[in-house]
């Protein structure tokens, strides 16, 4: 039987673990040694993700009912799956999750105002036709974009955090390059011109004593973007022709620091 071939393709989040450390990258995508493992941080990112999903098309969802729903779905999968669960987190996790789920609209209202919902997790699989992408596609999912009646479209990407992100975070370039991607693969697909589209991350702000909604807007003008594109030409290369190296300074927080995958 003829193997199926798997569709090529490059996600922001495969570029970032390659930008951070390309053996990092090797071990996870080439090797494809298990790295990526559940917990109960992102069990409550995952129902707090679909609980905004519901709310924003449909506004007489109850939002925290959907959040309840998929929180027990993904918590007994962990359990299922030998993960020991802490109680007390999951039991303040429950109460953070509700004014977020309070805010959601509010929020996008208040910065929007009158707006219609246009997607929500899209799908991206685009060709990547800027440079030789060895028939490599773009992979993504936006989890929102809304259309405000100056007939711009606003794409919004959900962060799950705990009180929020640092100056040093907001402005970091690998992470805004996840916008920046995700605005020009969207403008590629719909053939909507980049200047009429709009980028933010919308914070999901667990402890917060107030405002646990933020929304901020990220620019990627043309340089911001050729930049990013060229980094990412850099990176299918790289990984194309098998070329690793480790990084020593992506460690720290790095599952395979001193595992018998990395010495
Ligand atoms: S431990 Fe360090 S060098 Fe090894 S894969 Fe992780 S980030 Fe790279």
């Amino acid at each position: 039987m003829p193997e199926i071939q798997e569709q090529k393709r490059i996600s922001y989040s495969e570029f970032k673990n390659w930008s951070e450390c390309s053996y990092r990258h090797k071990l996870i995508y080439i090797d494809k040694l298990p790295y990526y493992s559940g917990n109960e941080y992102t069990a409550f990112g995952t129902a707090i993700h679909e609980s905004c999903e519901e709310k924003l098309p449909n506004k007489h969802t109850d939002a925290y009912e959907v959040f309840e729903k998929a929180f027990l779905r993904e918590l007994t999968e962990l359990k299922q799956n030998g993960h020991e669960l802490d109680r007390k987190l999951i039991h303040e996790m429950r109460a953070q999750a509700k004014p977020i789920c309070e805010q959601v609209l509010p929020a996008i209202v208040e910065h929007f105002g009158d707006f219609e919902v246009f997607s929500i997790e899209e799908a991206l699989m685009e060709p990547i036709t800027r440079f030789n992408s060895y028939g490599k596609k773009f992979k993504g999912f936006i989890d929102l974009v809304i259309k405000t009646p100056d007939e711009k479209y606003h794409i919004i990407d959900w962060k799950s955090c705990s009180w929020g992100w640092n100056a040093k975070k907001k402005s970091d370039k690998t992470v805004n390059y996840q916008l920046t991607m995700y605005k020009h693969f969207f403008s590629e697909k719909h053939n909507i011109d980049p200047s009429n589209i709009e980028t933010y991350f919308g914070l999901l702000k667990r402890t917060a004593k107030t405002e646990n909604i933020e929304i901020f807007r990220t620019t990627s003008g043309e340089k911001k973007t050729n930049n990013c594109l060229s980094l990412l030409e850099k990176s299918v290369i790289n990984i194309e022709k098998g070329f690793s190296i480790k990084n020593r300074l992506s460690c720290k927080y790095c599952k395979f620091h001193k595992t018998e995958n990395c010495t």
